[in-house]
């Protein structure tokens, strides 16, 4: 569905490459890019630049950070430092961090054990998780917030045998999500509920 017009083209092509954005919806993103005010340009081109330049991985956590070592939140002194949240991607922490729940640290493994699609504890920052809580004595507790899937089993399995010895395993609880009528919730989900199930 070319437009004939090149530089356009390519932004339609750069946007479809996006999750969750079709070729339609890239094509009406592109125009309203086009039509739209020069400081939404100039205010995208930016920040997409921004984004690109200033920002890499905190060498602690592996979140991403701006800053020139460790992130804002490794660097927090109040946040707890004997609780370390175990997540796979960056973004889950945006979403925890939203919830106003955990005021510790966290650590980002970049992805989940998948056998099925090769990829392995050493393709992720297990080791670096040992060594951190290995060289410190702060940490206690680590709580696995992962995916309730397969492969975020598997992760649990996995760092809850390799550190239990070392600290205190815990996993966030996987159940009824909040506002659901129990009708529409599927056996697995219902499942881990009752297993996770708490005393009132
Ligand atoms: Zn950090």
């Amino acid at each position: 569905m070319s437009l004939k017009v090149p530089s356009l083209d390519k932004l339609v092509s750069e946007l479809s490459k996006l999750p969750g954005i079709g070729e339609k919806t890239a094509q009406r993103l592109a125009f309203y890019i086009l039509k739209s005010s020069p400081s939404l340009n100039l205010g995208l081109r930016e920040s997409l630049k921004g984004v690109a330049e200033n920002i890499h991985p905190c060498p602690v956590c592996f979140s991403y950070t701006e800053e020139s070592s460790e992130c804002r939140i490794c660097l927090d002194p109040s946040r707890d430092h004997d609780k370390v949240c175990v997540v796979e991607d960056p973004s889950d922490i945006a979403r925890i961090e939203s919830s106003g729940a955990f005021h510790g640290k966290y650590h980002v493994l970049l992805g989940s054990i998948s056998p099925l699609e090769g990829i392995q504890p050493e393709d992720l920052k297990i080791q670096d998780l040992v060594q951190r809580i290995d060289s410190s004595s702060e940490i206690k507790e680590v709580i696995l917030a992962l995916d309730a899937d397969l492969e975020g089993d598997t992760t649990a399995l996995y760092l809850s045998r390799l550190l239990s010895e070392k600290v205190r395993i815990t996993r966030i609880a996987h159940g009824v999500p909040f506002g659901t009528d129990i009708d529409y919730i599927d056996q697995r989900t219902l499942g881990r509920a009752l297993e996770n199930r708490v005393e009132l």
